[in-house]
């Protein structure tokens, strides 16, 4: 069968009603299994409803690309599911036609959200899918609140912990201090990375999220400019050295464009000189590729199996038909098929999902620049920090006229500018809405 993009058609039919199936059956008869009988439970199964519980809901899915067409082509499958919203902010590169295959050859170019969507509501017609193309970070919490479920199928860590955080910061409480259960939504989140892909449950307030979990996510491989420079030992730095440093040299004015064959095909070449001379091997073409773009190949079967359980998950969290996933599922293809399931822990101390005050001793002759780089490389892994003290902003990146206000504070030592034990105040771009409470002990 020829499964290429061009071999589909361009404007699938209608699928029919008998064609489509339904889970309505499912739904509408007794199980043991119900939701409440599981070992994370958050509502009770009830055959009389759940079907209109699932119709009436409305569900975020956020990319459209290798995970998102599978999870909205599932979604749409279930027969159940009406309302869908789908974020993605990326256009459709001809890369992309081997396995998300909502788009076609015609479509190159176009919104990735938009053509998806149109696509799901052309073929199954009961869904409406609404496409939003653009960021997440566009949109603020009155827009996530009205959703039931999100599910994310972001490919990147900083959207992911965006993401996670403004989830997560939607929860109210009620007087004791517990959550409102109204307020929590469920955020599955799916990823994959080649043969390997996981899927989690995250109930904000309740389980792990996905802060709880970044130790788990290495760094980027941040190679220092000195080895790329001066001692290259594996082809990566090679062809780093080309493209960081000799591309900008040899045109200033442009921008390396890694979808372009021929500027590829220069960084290659100039990476093969580089490995020769330092009698490196294994520089490739495709190696170039992936260093430059950063990419690690996508496979479609485990978008798929991923994406599976992600709709899965979706829809029991929607109708407690069935025990929900507690809290995260890993599927490996490498070697063999191997899939589990278990209980990732809470993380006491997380920035996100407990409201402790975090305490970091320091020397108290260490720089405000030096605290703030403490706060991007340790384990909080910011981007962006602002710190205000109870009494005075001591670094804001913005507006600009107090950034230029308070660089002077960089260079400044923490015992001009706090005292001993005092709490301070950090907000970060990876954490929307919501800051983190820091108090610094003088070391001295
Ligand atoms: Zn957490």
């Amino acid at each position: 069968m020829d499964t290429s993009a061009d071999a589909r058609p361009d404007n699938p039919k209608p699928l029919s009603r008998r064609q489509r199936g339904s889970l309505k059956t499912l739904l509408s008869r007794p199980s043991c299994f119900g939701n409440e009988t599981g070992s994370l439970p958050i509502g009770e199964f009830d055959t009389g409803t759940a079907s209109k519980q699932v119709y009436d809901a409305q569900v975020l899915v956020i990319g459209a690309g290798g995970l998102g067409c599978e999870i909205l082509k599932d979604l749409a499958m279930c027969g159940v599911v009406n309302s869908v919203v789908v974020m993605d902010l990326d256009t459709i590169d001809v890369t992309n036609l081997n396995r998300q295959f909502l788009f076609r050859s015609k479509d190159v170019g176009e919104s990735k959200a938009a053509v998806a969507a149109r696509f799901i509501n052309e073929r199954c017609p009961w869904m409406n899918v609404v496409p939003y193309h653009g960021k997440i970070q566009d949109k603020d919490a009155d827009f996530y609140k009205q959703f039931k479920v999100v599910i994310s199928g972001l490919d990147n860590v900083e959207a992911r912990r965006w993401l996670n955080g403004m989830i997560v910061n939607l929860v109210e409480f009620d007087e004791d201090g517990d959550p409102i259960p109204e307020t929590i939504i469920p955020l599955i989140d799916g990823g994959t990375e080649g043969f390997s892909g996981q899927s989690r449950m995250i109930l904000p307030r309740i389980t792990s999220c996905f802060e709880c979990s970044l130790d788990a996510f290495t760094p980027s491989a941040a190679v220092p400019l000195c080895t790329i420079a001066e001692t290259p030992r594996i082809p990566e730095h090679c062809i780093a050295y080309a493209y960081v440093l000799q591309w900008p040299k040899e045109f200033p004015d442009r921008k390396l464009d890694a979808d372009s064959p021929d500027d590829m095909k220069w960084v290659h070449s100039k990476a093969v000189e580089r490995a020769e001379k330092f009698g490196i091997e294994g520089v490739t073409y495709m190696l170039t590729m992936g260093v430059v773009k950063n990419i690690i190949p996508a496979v479609a079967s485990t978008n798929a199996i991923v994406s599976a359980v992600c709709v899965n998950e979706a829809i029991k969290v929607l109708s407690f038909c069935s025990q929900s996933l507690n809290t995260y599922m890993m599927y490996m293809g490498s070697d063999g098929i191997y899939s589990h399931t278990f209980v990732y822990e809470r993380k006491e101390n997380c920035p996100v999902s407990s409201s402790a005050t975090h305490k970091m001793s320091l020397p108290s002759s260490t720089t405000l620049n030096a605290l703030i780089q403490q706060l991007c490389d340790g384990e909080f892994r910011l981007k962006a920090p602002s710190i205000t003290s109870s009494e005075n902003t001591l670094y804001m990146r913005k507006p600009m006229a107090l950034e230029k206000a308070t660089r002077k504070n960089l260079d400044k030592t923490l015992k001009d500018l706090i005292s001993d034990g005092e709490e301070l105040t950090v907000t970060d771009p990876v954490f929307p809405d919501t800051s983190l409470g820091l108090v610094i002990k003088f070391e001295d």
